[in-house]
């Protein structure tokens, strides 16, 4: 390891320094947080996919062998879980969303914290989950989808673009800074080789310009949780601090969690209320710090209009579904949502559920709208199948198979994996590619 970083660390935790070096060597935490949108525990414990921990963090949140591999199963496929190791499912639990609330993940790919978010508000209120990276974004949307979550506005843009288009309209965001990552050095070494202080004083810089957006998005009384993956101070206390320097309408809160143990004074931040994650407090590195704004002006979002849809996708919808949402169409796809909301110049690459596109007059149903986890038990056309047929499915294969005609979601233990369309005795498989296993 860099040596520069040993002396810091060493600098920083003083007796405990070889405590910290041991636990390097220790087994990797690996965690499983369900997917309430779609499992239950019950249902997680009887499935026997893994061993697994209770945590103290959520009864949702468990931790399981540093050797499972769940990544490829069914059940991961379906969006019955996300992994997701134990202290990065701290930040969420500490913003705390409720049903209803309007809130903004602003750094948000992959999804672990989003789809956490999004579990969490119960499909009520709305989501805002931004990714600046356009690779990642893509990763964030196919996590959100697989996830069945319907209420989220995935966006594409800089905080400099987005955050003034929110100003005043959100109850809550989450800033999980880019960072450092020297809490993920044993997950990637990559971010043990891009280390120096350097580094960590250009991440500190970023962090700032992103909280200063932050701020803005949030109504008077809002909540904003700040976190991070990493051990330096300038990336964690002093960003607070800085935070509290420059936005007086904001006050640090005491943390509503109390994993890990208290930060360190800096400045205008009080080491005791913010908390922090170390190896030796079982789980890998994290920073987690909670604030209110104190004032401001509350703002509403713009709704969207929508307008009648093309004829297909009328037919469609009312032919595989018996539930209501509101509608849009743009640029030939067609979304569903409970509600629509205009964010101006922002790049949307999603907003709602993509219900599929029209093509040459005809309607295509997309992978999203059998993955929803607002419309599962609202579909008119599915048809189970065993668990062979659903390994033919999950490799691209056509299943032979009597069902009515035309297009059907394909279940497999109660729930949908994808679709196909029938011509009365074969299912043609729909499944993306991108989505079959070899
Ligand atoms: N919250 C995510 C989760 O739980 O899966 C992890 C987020 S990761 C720690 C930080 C993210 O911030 C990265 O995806 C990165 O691409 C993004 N990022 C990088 N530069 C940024 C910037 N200037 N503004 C906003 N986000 C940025």
């Amino acid at each position: 390891m860099n040596e520069q970083f040993l002396l810091r660390m060493k600098d920083m935790l003083k007796d405990e320094f070889d405590d910290y070096l041991k636990a390097m060597d220790d087994p990797m935490h690996k965690g499983l947080r369900i997917n309430t949108l779609k499992w239950d525990v019950d249902s997680f414990k009887n499935s026997q996919i893994c061993e697994y921990t209770p945590t103290s963090l959520s009864e949702f949140v468990f931790e399981i062998p540093e050797e499972s591999k769940l990544g490829k199963t069914i059940e991961h496929h379906q969006g019955l879980f996300y992994l997701q190791e134990v202290s990065a499912c701290s930040a969420v639990e500490v913003l705390d969303p409720k049903p209803g609330d309007f809130v903004l993940d602003l750094c948000a790919a992959p999804g672990g914290k989003s789809t956490q978010i999004a579990m969490k508000l119960e499909h009520q209120g709305l989501l805002i989950s931004n990714e600046i990276d356009s690779q990642r974004a893509q990763i964030l949307l196919s996590n959100c989808e697989r996830c069945g979550i319907s209420n989220a506005i995935i966006t594409n843009s800089a905080p400099e673009v987005l955050c003034p288009v929110l100003e005043g309209c959100m109850d809550k965001v989450l800033v999980d800074a880019p960072c450092s990552g020297e809490g993920m050095f044993r997950k990637h070494s990559k971010a043990m080789e891009d280390w120096s202080e350097a580094h960590v004083k250009a991440c500190a810089l970023r962090q700032k310009r992103i909280v200063d957006e932050a701020v803005k998005v949030l109504k008077p009384g809002g909540i904003m949780v700040y976190s991070t993956c990493t051990y330096a101070i300038e990336e964690n206390e002093e960003v607070i601090d800085y935070l509290l320097q420059n936005h007086p309408e904001m006050e640090l809160l005491e943390s509503t969690e109390r994993f890990g143990r208290a930060g360190f004074d800096s400045g205008k931040c009080e080491g005791s209320k913010v908390r922090r994650i170390f190896l030796m407090d079982k789980g890998e590195g994290h920073f987690v710090a909670r604030l209110r704004k104190k004032e401001g002006t509350a703002k509403e979002l713009k709704k969207l209009r929508t307008a009648s849809l093309h004829k297909a996708a009328v037919s469609f919808l009312k032919d595989q579904l018996d539930y209501e949402l509101k509608s849009v169409m743009i640029n030939d796809k067609v979304y569903l949502a409970e509600e629509f909301y205009d964010l101006k110049k922002v790049r949307v690459l999603r907003q709602g559920i993509l219900a599929g596109e029209i093509i040459k007059e005809r309607f295509e149903p997309h992978q999203h709208f059998y993955s929803s986890a607002l419309l599962e038990g609202h579909y008119l056309k599915i048809t189970s199948c065993s668990h062979d047929e659903m390994i033919k499915y999950m490799q691209g294969e056509q299943l032979n198979k009597s069902s009515p005609k035309g297009f059907t979601g394909i279940e497999y233990q109660g729930h949908l994996i994808g679709f196909g369309k029938s011509d009365g005795t074969i299912i043609k498989n729909r499944l993306p590619k991108g989505l079959r296993q070899r």
